[in-house]
């Protein structure tokens, strides 16, 4: 008897997105993350990685993951807790503690893991989120597995924050207020002060994830809590070393009690293994870059500021209305309509740009866009070309007038 396939209603579910039109295959890039770069064949002007200042091609760094891969080999061979823990691990780690100002520092495999792991394993069922209505998916899979009673407050809406925490100040329980510190999808910096402010009135303890800030905002790119200067007023940062970072892991930082808690009972940490020697030895490196050479940084935002700048005045909606205006290199142009923002990307392909359609469910319903991200890399002859292409193809499809 032929065998019913259990998993054919998964085709189904594909055939509804290719109605909508917002099916995609994955485009494969096949040379170096780089500000213009070849993806299937074609070759692009790259506004569509994190990419932010280069790293993912420094040669300091490449140099780093050679000579650790030469000392200590490809793989750490366990989990941090069995026999995984290298001395580069905690050399990394005491590294972002020190460059964060803070006590102590956890790494983790990635971004998503660092929220997830941080969120159950310091919150249980009789405790209280308060979170941003837009916050990165790592952190609502975190407060999920947390089995903790989220309450989500209106974007970037103090107001609404410290109503949804008076809600329940005088209930039993531990109050978590979180935050993205840049916003992955808007470009928008997260209120900190304000926040600061109500997790204090309240005795909430604050978190923020900073990963689309880290090497971007602040001293350095230390992030949103130099930019506001709310040092001492955030127990938990955490941060990405696979954007501007320029490699692959996350990490949390805080007092060093809470870190080695989370050594004890954070799930990645205790479940997965450890980074191998190379990947730890270039975020090392990275750090030493943020530190000595911040003309990169500056050149990330005088691109930025450039690029903006003109592809507002092109008349795309790039926020600011119904939508919150990007104050960071993401800039993202709203179409709104699912397929028409998938069409709109592959045209842009088509004619040399790379800027990747995002739909829903990653945005909501309704605020399909491209998603725009200027790097330190970028010369302005790219952005200038990239923007008369932008400018050509959004005419020719009706989107700007
Ligand atoms: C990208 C991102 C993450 C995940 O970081 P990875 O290191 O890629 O796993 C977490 N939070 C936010 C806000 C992000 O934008």
């Amino acid at each position: 008897m032929a065998r019913i396939n259990p998993l054919a209603f998964l085709s189904d579910e594909l055939n509804t997105l290719k109605e909508q039109g917002t099916y995609f295959k994955l485009r494969v890039l096949d040379d170096e993350q780089a500000p213009v770069c070849h993806f299937d064949g074609r070759k692009v002007i790259n506004l569509a990685s994190n990419n932010y200042l280069g790293l993912t091609t420094h040669p300091k760094l490449r140099e780093a993951a050679l000579e650790a891969t030469r000392k200590y080999g490809v793989g750490s061979g366990a989990v941090r807790t069995i026999a995984g823990t290298m001395k580069l691990h905690m050399e990394l780690e005491e590294k972002i503690a020190r460059f964060k100002g803070v006590e102590a520092c956890v790494v983790f495999q990635s971004g998503f893991t660092a929220n997830a792991g941080t969120v159950s394993a310091i919150l249980g069922k009789d405790d209280y989120i308060i979170s941003d209505e837009l916050n990165h998916a790592s952190i609502i899979d975190g407060c999920r597995l947390s089995r903790a009673k989220i309450l989500v407050f209106r974007h970037k809406d103090v107001a609404h924050a410290e109503e949804q925490l008076a809600s329940v100040a005088n209930l039993p329980g531990k109050k978590l207020l979180i935050s993205d510190g840049v916003f992955s999808m808007d470009g928008d910096i997260g209120p900190l002060p304000g926040l600061c402010a109500a997790a204090e009135k309240y005795g909430a303890i604050m978190m923020v994830d900073d990963a689309h800030a880290s090497g971007v905002l602040g001293r350095n790119g230390r992030g949103t809590i130099d930019h506001f200067g709310v040092h001492g007023r955030v127990d938990i940062q955490v941060g990405t070393l696979s954007k501007a970072i320029g490699a692959l892991g996350g990490y949390v930082c805080g007092t060093r009690d809470f870190i080695e808690y989370l050594y004890h009972r954070a799930r990645p940490f205790l479940f997965s293994t450890s980074h191998p020697p190379s990947v730890a030895a270039t975020c090392i490196a990275a750090f030493d870059v943020l530190e000595n050479e911040p003309e990169l940084i500056e050149r990330l935002w005088s691109n930025t500021r450039f690029f903006k700048k003109e592809l507002g005045l092109l008349g795309f909606n790039i926020g600011g209305v119904t939508t919150p205006a990007s104050e960071t290199p993401i800039t993202p142009i709203i179409i709104g309509d699912g397929r028409a923002t998938m069409d709109f990307s592959k045209a842009l392909f088509e004619q040399g740009v790379m800027g990747t359609g995002i739909a829903f469910p990653t945005v909501p319903e309704g605020k399909a866009r491209v998603r725009t991200i200027v790097t330190a890399t970028h010369t302005e002859a790219e952005l200038s070309q990239a923007l008369e292409i932008l400018g050509r193809v959004g005419k020719s499809m009706g989107l700007i007038g």
